[in-house]
């Protein structure tokens, strides 16, 4: 019984401080729903992580085919550029376009449905701080409402 509760004290202690254990990962957490909505409209990291590891998290109910989500990042000068050339592309490749357009694409998760969570690593080397940054969703026509800014200061 000691030798359990030792154990247990040992697995708290190394899962317990995710900021002091990975310093140099900065972890963003953001929410999708049924309502063709984004949890927040902007997104900070702090210049000085190396990673950043995002999650998003489809909060509602519907499937994939009728109200899928992803998390797609792009300079805010292309964005929209990306968003409506994606349309036709087809959920097979998450309604991102691919062409040339393709390259303007930092970032991007997987197109999931109510229930699921998926998630991007993305490397801090690749941003600018103080640039100019917009995350949105690709599925068709959700960019329009689902979009926000990330800041990297
Ligand atoms: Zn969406």
């Amino acid at each position: 019984m000691r030798k359990m509760t030792a154990l247990l004290a040992l697995v708290m202690t190394s899962s317990g401080f995710p900021g002091v254990a990975a310093a140099d990962t900065c972890e963003l957490h953001i929410e999708a729903n049924d309502q063709i909505q984004f949890n927040k409209s902007e997104l900070v990291v702090p210049a000085d992580c190396d990673t950043i590891a995002l999650t998003l998290e489809h909060t509602g109910e519907l499937p994939v085919e009728v109200m899928g989500h992803n998390w797609t990042l792009t300079r805010t000068a292309d964005w929209k550029t990306v968003a409506q050339a994606g349309a036709g592309a087809g959920l097979e490749n998450e309604y991102l376009p691919q062409d040339e357009k393709k390259e303007l694409i930092i970032a991007y998760t997987d197109m999931i449905g109510g229930g699921e969570t998926t998630g991007v690593t993305i490397d801090v080397s690749e941003l600018e701080k103080g640039g100019d940054y917009t995350y949105f969703c690709s599925f068709p026509g959700h960019w329009a409402t689902m979009n926000g800014k990330l800041v990297v200061e």
